[in-house]
């Protein structure tokens, strides 16, 4: 049987190849940061400026999370051997969970190993075949797979799509429940949902209301509790998934936060939650640890934000064509497929260390780089890597004339 497969496999791994969606891993020599050492493919050590991780307030390496995890390690041990409901729950866990409520302005929350897995447990445990869920049609892949688990009805309005958004809540109307899923920042664009106008159309419609805020947790709002804060509808947002895989120090876990009943009924029938095993002591450790800077971090946010408006402008001032907004996650649009992959190549010949996007992970013709800021860089570093593009985008015909 496995020689028909194998072949196969090989099969479609040569046509990925050749489609140009062959992903390739680069190997890290070192800890994560605003400069890394990787080993390219052809076996060369390179130096480079990280503009690709979701680092967004440069808490990878930071020493008080190093710390805060070995004190972890040293109090409570390195694993549990359980889940939480057999012998998995340490009161670090509990404390951790409380600390979460009152960063995100929550009643209650529940720990899981990834923000993944928030998202395949919570829509199968809440709602059944009666109900609907209305999704953006842009939202991430562990949503789209968590609606895929439950049997409830699908309705997928277009990307930020208000108007859409509402008609879809009319077709639900016969439905028990109904449950509006979006991502609160985009992952590919960096636009941030409308949660003002999709909070008055839950109240219109009866419907509840779910945030995936894992790119926003930490640093979006005036104090960083996320796009609830940002559009002022922490009181009406019913449902928060966020992962410590990104803002939160990045190594992973993650959680679902909202109103206490739903919580209280995820920990007793989530199934990721149940069945798959407890945060590490360590990482607890570390994400409260996280969590203290976050609460306290107006200089690392401002330093993004700072960052993140001198790279915006310069770029524009360069003659690329970037997508509008605030956010951390600037998308320069190039189009076409073959120059956005050529353009990561140069642009890692100059030490700049990003990443094209192509169709299928963005629509057709809308290839990109997308460049992600940190509070770690420096000025000087934004400024090179602004430097490495203009010299790129000039050879390589990328800049408006
Ligand atoms: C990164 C991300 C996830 C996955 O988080 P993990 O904790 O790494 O599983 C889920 N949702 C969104 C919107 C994300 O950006």
């Amino acid at each position: 049987m496995y020689d028909r497969l194998k072949a196969d496999l090989q099969q479609r791994l040569t046509e990925l190849e050749e489609q140009g969606l062959y992903k390739i891993e680069r190997v890290l020599q070192g800890a994560q940061g605003p400069e890394i050492t990787a080993k390219l493919p052809d076996g060369k050590t390179i130096r480079a400026l990280n503009f690709c991780a979701n680092n967004y307030l440069g808490l990878a390496n930071q020493p008080e999370l190093i710390q805060a995890a070995c004190k972890a390690m040293n109090e409570w041990g390195y694993g549990l051997s359980s889940v939480r409901f057999i012998c998995g729950t340490q009161e670090q866990h509990r404390l951790l969970e409380e600390e979460l409520s009152a960063f995100l302005g929550t009643e209650d929350t529940i720990l899981l190993s990834s923000c993944f897995d928030a998202n395949g447990g919570v829509f199968e445990a809440l709602l059944d075949a009666d109900s609907a869920i209305l999704t953006d049609a842009l939202n991430h892949a562990s949503i789209i797979d968590g609606v895929r688990l439950c049997k409830a009805r699908r309705l997928i309005y277009k990307h930020l799509d208000m108007a859409d958004l509402e008609q879809k809540l009319q077709e639900a109307s016969d439905a028990k429940y109904r449950l509006i899923a979006t991502d609160g920042v985009f992952s590919m664009d960096g636009d941030i949902a409308d949660l003002k106008t999709i909070c008055d159309l839950a109240e219109k419609y009866d419907a509840l209301v779910l945030v995936d805020d894992s790119h926003a947790t930490g640093f979006i709002g005036p104090n960083g509790r996320g796009t609830p804060e940002h559009w002022d509808v922490q009181d009406r947002v019913d449902l928060i998934t966020t992962t410590f895989g990104k803002a939160l120090g990045g190594a992973s876990g993650g959680c679902v936060s909202g109103r206490k009943e739903l919580i209280q009924w995820l920990r007793q029938k989530a199934r990721p939650y149940l069945f798959s095993n407890t945060l590490a002591p360590a990482i607890v450790g570390a994400t409260r640890e996280a969590l203290r800077i976050a609460s306290n971090a107006q200089d690392l946010r401002n330093q993004l934000a700072r960052n993140t408006m001198r790279f915006r402008k310069a770029m524009e001032a360069a003659g690329f064509t970037i997508r509008h907004g605030h956010h951390p996650i600037v998308p320069i649009m190039l189009g076409d497929e073959k120059l956005a992959v050529q353009m990561a190549q140069a642009l890692l010949d100059e030490g700049i260390y990003v990443i094209a996007f192509s169709y299928p992970v963005v629509p057709k013709g809308l290839a990109r780089i997308r460049v992600q800021l940190s509070a770690a860089h420096t000025d000087e570093m934004v400024d090179r890597c602004v430097a490495a593009f203009t010299k790129v985008g000039k050879a390589l015909g990328a800049l408006k004339s």
